[in-house]
């Protein structure tokens, strides 16, 4: 599939397009999405000497695997790559030249306004059907009903069911690519034929989280399948795969094989969210070290995303997940941008925002920061909701004012004179977050986190 062109470096990720047997024990066998580390170039371009993941070196022939690369961060990935949005009939029809037959967009209604429209190029002649919003469903005819527009597509592209001609070719919008392709050129798309569903393991806000198995890895999947949050997850897929940290919760791949909905599949974490963790075992199971650790870990994952100018604006215990060995790893980069305004600021973890992000919507990795102390002391409170006793509309005006939380019991001073910094109520005043894990290491260097 792939043509070899620049030799890949050690530590490329990539990803196998066929299955391989080895033809000698020299070689690492593998199957078809299997994942692989080039280790190092051999003398023979075609072939590489790779690591798969449970630590078996051999040689690979090149063009029996795909580089995973990130997507290029701005690129505008689409579930929806044909929807146009408001447009009028007019700039429907236009951008519907010249005739193909099973050229397609959507757009909204002009006439009916919370409904549809599907333009359909046909013979020469535009075509126009209207798609009813009725009680949460969509429907052309009133007999096939949809939940979202991708299945109402992907059913009038297997079957024309009454139109003039099946959907054939989405005219694209302008500045999107197909999140599909991208995620495949990539070499982040997963099949679905290779993941189990096994349990549902947790509860996100826009879909279940559950756990699965894929190709003998346990993994953690999210699956999302309304329209309109899955498009926002894109967003947060495409963030992932520019991202490669031991502290950062790592994606292995995307599934958008099946058009309705979205799997995200990552790294099980089978510690769970770092607040339960710290909440359910508590003082007399967690020691000093234990804690200073998991700062440390997540310092760490920090010192990474600010390195690459990434903005995390969602840093919180609940969005730490703790793997089976105890690491802590960041998460939940739903929220991540690379500097862009946030439109809601209702939604906002008043607790855990920085004052300047809910006043004039400055979020940096200095509201990173500010974020992490409060996530400092959760750790040191074992899981408690920041701020107890203060009302919520509270919080804010005192905080402006200079308010700071007390150490929590048992906190060392050296790693409460850490949160204080985070707190500083001017950001620029406020250490990097390379200096405060260099600060929590040597906390832990010197033993002083009892
Ligand atoms: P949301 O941010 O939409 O609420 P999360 O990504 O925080 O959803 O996931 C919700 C819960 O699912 C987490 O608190 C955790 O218990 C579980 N979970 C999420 N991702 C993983 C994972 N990779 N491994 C194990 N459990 C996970
Ligand atoms: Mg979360």
């Amino acid at each position: 599939m792939s043509v070899v062109q620049t030799p890949w470096q050690a530590g490329t990720e990539c990803v196998a397009n066929y299955d391989f047997d080895g033809k000698t024990d020299q070689d690492l066998p593998f199957t078809k999405g299997e994942f692989l580390t080039i280790v190092a170039v051999t003398k023979d371009p075609n072939w590489y000497k790779a690591k798969n993941k449970v630590g078996r070196v051999g040689f690979i022939p090149a063009n029996y695997v795909q580089k995973r690369e990130g997507v290029k961060a701005g690129t505008k990935l689409s579930l929806m790559p044909w929807f146009h949005g408001k447009i009028t009939r007019e700039q429907a029809e236009r951008l519907l030249y010249p005739p193909e037959t099973g050229l397609f967009l959507v757009r909204e209604s002009t006439n009916y306004p919370g409904d549809y429209t599907l333009c359909v190029s046909c013979e020469g002649k535009v075509e126009h059907y209207r798609i009813i919003y009725k009680a949460g469903k969509l429907t052309i005819d009133e007999e096939v009903y949809f939940d979202n527009l991708m299945q109402l597509v992907e059913h009038y592209t297997n079957d024309a069911d009454g139109l003039c001609t099946n959907l054939m070719k989405p005219k694209l919008m302008e500045g999107t690519v197909a999140a599909q392709d991208e995620f495949s050129r990539s070499g982040w798309a997963l099949k679905k034929s290779d993941l189990q569903i096994l349990q549902t393991i947790g509860k996100g806000e826009f879909g279940d989280v559950m756990l699965g198995e894929y190709k003998g890895s346990k993994v953690a999947v999210k699956c999302i399948k309304n329209d309109a949050t899955a498009q926002a997850f894109v967003a947060e897929a495409l963030v992932m795969t520019q991202l490669r940290h031991k502290n950062l919760v790592q994606l292995l791949g995307v599934i958008v094989e099946d058009k309705s909905s979205l799997y995200i599949v990552t790294e099980f974490m089978a510690k769970g969210s770092l607040v339960d963790y710290l909440r359910s075992r508590g003082r007399s199971v967690l020691g000093g070290e234990c804690l200073l650790q998991f700062s440390l870990d997540v310092s760490e994952g920090m010192e990474y995303l600010e390195a690459n100018n990434f903005v995390h604006r969602d840093l919180a215990a609940r969005n730490v997940l703790v793997s089976e060995d105890n690491i802590a790893k960041v998460s939940d980069f739903g929220l991540t941008k690379e500097a862009s305004a946030i439109q809601d600021t209702s939604k906002l973890p008043v607790k855990w925002t920085s004052p300047e992000a809910l006043r004039e919507k400055l979020f940096s990795t200095k509201s990173d920061v500010w974020s992490f102390g409060i996530l400092l002391w959760e750790i040191y409170s074992f899981g408690r909701v920041p701020y107890p006793r203060i009302a919520l509309r509270e919080v804010v005006p005192k905080v402006e004012r200079g308010y700071k939380m007390d150490a929590p019991d048992g906190c060392p001073p050296v790693v409460y004179e850490v949160m204080k910094k985070c707190w500083h109520l001017d950001p620029t005043q406020r250490p990097p977050f390379r200096k405060l894990r260099e600060q929590l290491q040597h906390i832990k260097a010197n033993g002083l986190y009892q």
